[in-house]
Parts: C-alpha cells; sequence; structure tokens
C-alpha cells in the first residue's frame, strides 16, 4: 500500500493481530478515560531501583526508590525490590498496569531480558516472573526505547513523526520512534548505536570490540580521559582533580559535566571533544536513518550547549550531502533522569487498556514461594 506521500505503508495483517504501528495508534485512540489510568514506571539502573506512579499526562504522581546493594544484582534481589515498591505504590493509586524500563537487551516480545551487562540477568523471564507474582499486567523494556517513548510523548519529541534518540550516560541508548511507535528491530535490539564503530582499532569497549561510539562521546569517554591527562601529571587538570578530592578515582562524568558549567576549561575542553564526537555519529545517523529530529538526554546531557553546540557544529561539518538538503535538529531532551519511568509507564498503559477490556486485574498480595 502507498499513501500519497509515497510513503510504504506496512500491511494490513500485523493491524489485525494486534501487533505493529497501526494496532499500536488504534489502542492509542481508545477514550480519554481509559487514557488518564494512572500505571507504574520502573527504572532499574546499575544501583537503584526507581518506581513511580505516571498519569496519562506523563507527570509523576509519587515515586519510591530503593539502593540495590553492590553485591545483590540478582534476578531474585531485584524482582523481590520491583514487587515490594509496587505494591507500596498500588496501596495509594488504583494502577492498572507496570512498565518496566532495564538497562540491556529486551527481546522483541518485550517479555525477556537477554543480557543486562550492570545486572546478572541472562535470558531472564522478567515479564513472566513478575506479572505472575503482582497479578498485573507487565511490559519490560530497554530503558533507552522507554525514554524515546516518553519524550515523543511529552518532551522534546512532541509533533515529530521520525525521532532518534540518544541518551548518553556511562555508554550511549539509542532509540527510534517512528510513525507513533518505537521501532524495536526484528529481535529487539535495533537501536544499539553505541557500538557502531567510529575508530578502526580504536579504545577497547566492554562489548568486545574496538572503537565504538560510545567510547568516545559518553560519560565513561569523560572519566577516561580525564584520568589520563591526571596520569600524564598535567598541570591544567589540577582544579578538577582538587574537586575529586585530589584522586584520579574520584572523576565521574557528572563530576567533570559540572566543573565544565561552573567554567572549568579542561572539562570544557573534554566535553566539547566529546559534543564533537557526538554530532560525527549523528551524522552518521542522519545519513543512515533520515530523522527529522534529533534528541540528547541522559547524565552528560545536563552539560547543555557545552555538550550540544560542538555536536550541532560537527553534525553541519560531517552531514552527507550538507548544503543540498534539511538539517535534522539536535535538541535537548525536556523530561530529564525521568524520561526512562515515564516511558516506561506510559508503554504499559497500552497494555493495561487491552487487560482492562477482557478481566481487570487486582493486586493482590502474593506471598512468593
Ligand atoms: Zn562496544
Amino acid at each position: 500500500m502507498t499513501s500519497p506521500t509515497g510513503t510504504s505503508r506496512p500491511a494490513v495483517l500485523p493491524t489485525l493481530l494486534g501487533i505493529g504501528p497501526r494496532a499500536e495508534r488504534r489502542r492509542r485512540a481508545l477514550p480519554a478515560s481509559i487514557l488518564r489510568l494512572p500505571t507504574i514506571g520502573i527504572d532499574i539502573g546499575g544501583t537503584k531501583v526507581v518506581a513511580g506512579v505516571v498519569d496519562g499526562e506523563g507527570k509523576v504522581l509519587e515515586k519510591l526508590r530503593t539502593d540495590t546493594p553492590h553485591k545483590s544484582k540478582s534476578p531474585q534481589v531485584i524482582e523481590d525490590i520491583i514487587v515490594d515498591l509496587v505494591l507500596q505504590l498500588a496501596d495509594r493509586y488504583d494502577v492498572h498496569a507496570v512498565g518496566i524500563g532495564a538497562a540491556g537487551w529486551v527481546d522483541a516480545d518485550r517479555s525477556r531480558v537477554l543480557f543486562a551487562p550492570h545486572l546478572n540477568w541472562r535470558n531472564e523471564p522478567l515479564q513472566e516472573a513478575l506479572s505472575t507474582r503482582l497479578r498485573f499486567p507487565v511490559i519490560v523494556e530497554n530503558d533507552a526505547n522507554a525514554a524515546a517513548w516518553a519524550e515523543w510523548r511529552f518532551g522534546a519529541g512532541r509533533g515529530e513523526d521520525h525521532m532518534v534518540m540518544l541518551t548518553l550516560g556511562t555508554g550511549i541508548g539509542g532509540a527510534v520512534v517512528r510513525d507513533g511507535y518505537v521501532d524495536r528491530g526484528k529481535y529487539g535490539l535495533a537501536g544499539e548505536f553505541g557500538h557502531m564503530q567510529v575508530v578502526p582499532g580504536g579504545h577497547r569497549c566492554p562489548c568486545g570490540n574496538r572503537g565504538c561510539w560510545e567510547q568516545y562521546s559518553s560519560g565513561n569517554a569523560l572519566v577516561r580521559d580525564a584520568r589520563e591527562l591526571i596520569e600524564e601529571e598535567s598541570p591544567v587538570v589540577q582544579p578538577l582533580l582538587a574537586l575529586a578530592g585530589g584522586t584520579a578515582e574520584g572523576i565521574t562524568g557528572p563530576l567533570v559535566t559540572e566543573a565544565a558549567r561552573a567554567g572549568d576549561p579542561v572539562a570544557t575542553e573534554l566535553l566539547y571533544e566529546v559534543g564533537t564526537w557526538l554530532g560525527v555519529g549523528i551524522a552518521n545517523l542522519a545519513a543512515a536513518l533520515d530523522p527529522g529530529r534529533f534528541v540528547i538526554g541522559g547524565g552528560v546531557s545536563e552539560a547543555g550547549d557545552l555538550l550540544i553546540g560542538p555536536a550541532q557544529e560537527a553534525f553541519k561539518r560531517t552531514l552527507t550531502g550538507r548544503g543540498f538538503r534539511p538539517e535534522a535538529p539536535i535538541v535537548h531532551a525536556a523530561l530529564g533522569n525521568e524520561a526512562g519511568l515515564v516511558g516506561a509507564a506510559d508503554l504499559a498503559r497500552q497494555v493495561a487498556r487491552r487487560f482492562r477490556t477482557i478481566k481487570r486485574h487486582r493486586v493482590e498480595r502474593v506471598v512468593p514461594a
């Protein structure tokens, strides 16, 4: 099928089966009373689990947080924390579904975490385990996909039908929202842009390869470069070193970002380099995907124009066909570190509607076996 604008449209069959962009749009067209259902979003990070009740306008009504003990990141421990937080919130709010945003590879069915680098999850059936214990509809989503969805629904991606989001934290998270749905790829692994090779034979990446983009444009890149200067006993790095408590180990991504915002020239220079690499990578993504907007989020993006400015310059310098094509804007994300939680909750809301028409599930405190 071809639309009047010449773009191809998906076939009808997936819509009838309840999957694909059209089915997602149809679900979005449900009555306003259902759109307002509060749901719970969960953000699982490397050191903490945050749960929040989110209303139909993307507003966080209440948030709870539990730190995860450093050495106990087993699936069972995280599951117990999630169940506990959800039940606490469900006592106070009439919630209808739970969405989990997990830093890891989530399969295309959004039920299994295939691999999570910071947690001991390998092919973990998280969705089934949690929905059995909670008796709520549960979806599991990659955290970058969840954040992108939130920005598209409520933030800096609003009104743009083809958006790419990049989340700069310790690495680079990526996601594509197109025609009102998250483009997850065939196996659920689309958007792993951070592991595109940009420097052959470059810095080693924990993924096993060398020269991955996120080795040059991330919080980890900031930290590595600052520590290199310290090892070389460079005098220019002294103010930054003092901020870090006098040790290289005290250097963190947020610390460098904060120092740059306070005017430290070395920190500003380090962010300039990270921003330049960001722009080069974005130009590559524009060549491959040609979206209408790039939204930049994550902790490193707190640096604002110190990061986005150099990225825009490098993007304009390296974009293929520059001067003869529209240039997609690169903008700062709007929702800050709540994006993952809000997006997971909103994606869960779509499932809540579907389940609600069949049978309204009530929360029951289930004692795990
Ligand atoms: Zn890599």
